[in-house]
């Protein structure tokens, strides 16, 4: 059963380590995420619970594939980009479990793991991707050696900007989830809405988009009395809109015709809807991975570690982070 590749996952408020096998193939992750009781998340008290729960996670990444320390062949982390502190943690963690089990070491990227876990699930091969989590909201397609970004926000990430919103309504982080089950019930309430008295700014800059203007904006409106599920419907209507117009010019420039989502907001069955749409009108598909692998999880980061793996490793002394890494710092050298 050996040459396994476990990868650690710890770029902001979810701990997780996943495994692929010796032929790259993955396997469900073995996560933990602190959900902050108020307010956003403190990168210390993620670190702090991040290495808390750490063993007995590492643990149970294990026996859910009936796997002993022995089968692991290589250790791969997330190096960045993320919050310092957590990100500081996964690394010692992994420096510590390939010392202590003599294998390969490799520090990857974050943003390029999400890209490949769902190339992997969804058996795409050329995409534009819309990356909308958290922390991040990104349009990336793969140009001479490099995953480029194309376009991004210019103040927060979209997942950010709802779980602000939603806390301002006292809902509790994750509120991306529940602003959508809002919106379907607004929906099912009213199947014919009108966007009348539910206007928010709409922020697209060429190919860059910003969101908290319309996070503002919402919260004005439910001050003025409008419904909490009228403007989420509004909300996400307005934020999705945005994020596929700037992936629809992205398809265009690039000439592709593969669209893939990943990060946390992809779980998002409305921003899947208007996706599926638009690659169909410009004849061309749009895919979703399971949702498991789009929030972010120890797998994708096993998966391109395994990818990455034939063409280096990660020596000790180059094992830090880097809070800041982009997605078009990574050389792509493979295909
Ligand atoms: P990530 O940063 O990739 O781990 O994703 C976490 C983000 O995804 C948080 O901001 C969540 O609110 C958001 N999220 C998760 N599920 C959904 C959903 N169904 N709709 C919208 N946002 C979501
Ligand atoms: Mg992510």
């Amino acid at each position: 059963m050996s040459g396994w590749t476990l990868g650690i996952e710890t770029t902001a408020h979810t701990l997780s380590f996943g495994l692929v096998d010796a032929e790259g193939v993955p396997y469900p992750a073995a996560s933990d995420t602190l959900r902050p009781d108020e307010g956003g998340i403190h990168p210390r008290e993620a670190a702090d619970h991040h290495k808390d729960v750490a063993k007995a996670l590492f643990e149970q990444s294990l026996e859910q594939q009936n796997l002993t320390p022995a089968d692991i062949s290589a250790v791969a982390y997330s190096q960045g980009p993320g919050l310092g502190p957590c990100l500081r943690v996964g690394a010692a963690i992994a420096r510590g479990l390939a010392t202590r089990m003599n294998v390969p070491l490799i520090g990857v990227n974050h943003c390029v793991a999400h890209i490949e876990i769902g190339r992997q699930q969804c058996g795409c091969d050329d995409p534009v991707l819309l990356y909308v989590s958290g922390g991040n909201t990104q349009v990336i397609a793969r140009l001479n050696g490099r995953y480029r970004v194309l376009g991004e926000t210019l103040d927060i990430g979209i997942g950010n900007m709802l779980d602000k919103f939603a806390r301002a309504q006292g809902i509790p982080f994750p509120g991306g989830p529940v602003i959508e089950q809002k919106a379907r019930a607004y929906l099912d309430a009213n199947p014919n809405p009108s966007m009348e008295g539910l206007q928010l700014p709409y922020a697209v800059r060429g190919m860059d988009l910003a969101f908290s203007g319309l996070m503002t904006a919402a919260q004005r409106l439910i001050e003025q009395g409008a419904s909490l599920e009228a403007v989420c419907w509004s909300l996400q209507e307005h934020a999705f809109a945005s994020c596929v117009e700037v992936a629809e010019r992205a398809m265009a420039h690039t000439g592709k015709a593969e669209l893939l989502l990943g990060g946390g907001v992809a779980c998002n069955q409305r921003l899947r809807t208007m996706c599926e749409e638009m690659a169909k009108d410009r004849d061309g598909q749009s895919f979703a991975p399971p949702r498991m692998y789009c929030i972010d999880n120890g797998t994708m980061i096993a998966l391109l570690g395994f990818i990455e793996l034939r063409h280096r490793t990660t020596p000790l002394s180059e094992s830090g982070i880097d809070q800041y890494l982009r997605t078009d710092q990574t050389p792509i050298a493979w295909s």
